[in-house]
């Protein structure tokens, strides 16, 4: 299966110079979600996961049903105001500016095995500062896994440390 041509290129979105990988094609058909998903599982599986965290939205997209598969948890981090309770903050990098992610505080146990997924590796900063609270909550990160990985961008080479598993690289 060539998961490529089940992700459209959108050029200049969301600003000009950038070509978009818009993975709403590929979770449109159900036979290649599902395949894309598997060839994660397979990945994580034997890592003795407790815990998947993701980032929102597309980490939910990836993350809930690769949780489900290895029958583990999923644990959301999200955007600052949206979590009810208490969380734990950072910040982190963005092109232009800086934006901020929450967890909440008591969602991982120290250590539990955590897989930390998301749609899409380009700079690292997302999946790092993921990691970083994941880390501070005493999680141990047992795996990474994109369905995407930008590699000219170079973002794994600030997750050296990590195990990091991608389904298509561009
Ligand atoms: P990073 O923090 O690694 O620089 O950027 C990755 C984050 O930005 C991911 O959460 C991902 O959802 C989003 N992102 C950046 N570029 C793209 C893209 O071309 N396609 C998709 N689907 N997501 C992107």
């Amino acid at each position: 299966m060539d998961f490529k041509d089940h992700i459209t290129v959108v050029e200049d979105f969301p600003h000009e110079g950038i070509s978009f990988k818009d993975i709403t094609t590929l979770m449109e058909n159900g036979k290649v979600y599902r395949q894309a998903i598997d060839e994660m599982v397979t990945f994580a599986k034997n890592r003795g996961v407790d815990v998947v965290v993701g980032p929102e939205a597309r980490g939910f997209v990836v993350g809930c049903p690769v949780s489900y598969a290895l029958e583990a948890g999923f644990v959301p981090v999200r955007k600052v105001g949206k979590l009810p309770r208490e969380v734990l903050e950072v910040d982190y990098g963005l092109e232009y500016g800086k934006d901020s992610l929450n967890i909440h505080k008591d969602s991982i146990k120290p250590g539990q095995k955590v897989l930390i997924t998301d749609d899409l590796l380009a700079t690292g900063g997302t999946i790092q500062a993921t990691i970083s609270m994941v880390e501070e909550l005493g999680g141990v990160v047992v795996g990474v896994a994109f369905l995407i990985e930008l590699s000219f961008l170079e973002g794994r080479k600030n997750l050296q440390k990590y195990d990091v598993y991608s389904l298509v690289t561009y």
